[in-house]
């Protein structure tokens, strides 16, 4: 199984939308990833395209990694810093560092709120990764879809109505 960064971000949010994802149930109309592709791809980045590569590392796709200075850059049109962006991070980084890049660190930007938040992956980082995804492999690997969270932490989320339509 190959487990990327989205599978780490939505576990850092969600066990039932990590599953979900998993499993290829999509709500397309209202995909989080096609809005924040576009939104990454906006004008407002064009010299992204020129100075930074897109890196395909085990699976995962890095956007937007500035090889030079080893430096990964995420963009989040999100209007709050979260948990789990930095958890993708760190994934990227740890990827990086499990194939010979030492001493990488992220950077992610955060256009709404003009904030930047900077990522590392110390050494006691790296099995917590490694317990991340032995994790996501047990629940995405489980026949069971894992139960909702507090309702309260789901208005974002693109399973809202598959998850709350009959409460609606
Ligand atoms: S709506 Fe809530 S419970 Fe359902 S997948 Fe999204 S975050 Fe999880």
């Amino acid at each position: 199984m190959t487990i990327t960064g989205t599978y780490i971000k939505y576990y850092k949010v969600c066990f039932r939308k990590l599953w979900l994802f998993h499993h290829k149930i999509e709500m397309e109309h209202n995909s989080e990833l096609v809005a924040e592709g576009s939104f990454i791809g906006e004008k407002s980045y064009p010299q992204r395209a020129e100075r930074y590569r897109e890196m395909l590392i085990d699976g995962s796709k890095i956007d937007f990694y500035d090889p030079y200075n080893k430096v990964v850059h995420e963009i989040k049109k999100s209007d709050k810093l979260e948990h789990s962006h930095v958890a993708q991070v760190q994934f990227y980084l740890y990827l990086l560092w499990k194939n010979g890049v030492k001493g990488a660190t992220g950077l992610i930007e955060y256009p709404k709120l003009r904030q930047t938040q900077t990522v590392t992956l110390a050494e006691e980082d790296i099995s917590q990764v490694e317990n991340w995804v032995s994790e996501i492999e047990r629940i995405v690997e489980s026949e069971q879809c894992p139960g909702r969270i507090a309702k309260s932490r789901c208005r974002s989320c693109s399973y809202f109505e598959f998850c709350y339509a009959e409460e609606e």
